[in-house]
């Protein structure tokens, strides 16, 4: 129980991690775009051309075009958001395996976690289950 939480919170910080580098990649291109597109009358169209052309210079010959950068950046974006989406599976997941008892013939079953009221498939009544989790 207590790995498949570590996995979930590693997942979810691994997703945030690649959220905030897929946006701060994003961020430094626009940066550096802004001041040579903030001057066109058309915004959009400026900033393809120039995301095109653009370089960003990292120093000791390495530069990259800003629409590989702009592209790498998105791709990474949208890995944390699926990466995210993911752990939040898993936690779902894991949140499922809860046993529910039946305050009146007293049988318990698997299933999810009690959401306000269920039907007991024992007596069919319909009741508020009181969770546990299974050892
Ligand atoms: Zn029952």
């Amino acid at each position: 129980m207590r790995r498949i939480i570590r996995r979930k919170k590693s997942g979810y910080a691994a997703g945030l991690t690649l959220c905030l580098i897929g946006m701060l990649v994003m961020l430094v291109v626009l940066w550096n775009a802004w001041p040579n597109v903030s001057a066109s009358p058309d915004i959009f169209s400026a900033l393809k051309s120039y995301l095109w052309t653009g370089k960003l210079e990292f120093g000791f010959g390495i530069s990259l075009k800003l629409i590989h950068l702009t592209i790498a950046g998105a791709a990474t974006l949208f890995l944390g958001i699926f990466v995210l989406a993911l752990s939040r599976q898993v936690f779902l997941v894991s949140s499922e395996g809860v046993l529910l008892h039946c305050p009146y013939c007293k049988n318990h079953w698997k299933g999810r976690r009690a959401k306000g009221f269920a039907e007991c498939p024992y007596c069919r009544q319909f009741i508020q289950p009181t969770a546990t989790l299974p050892k």
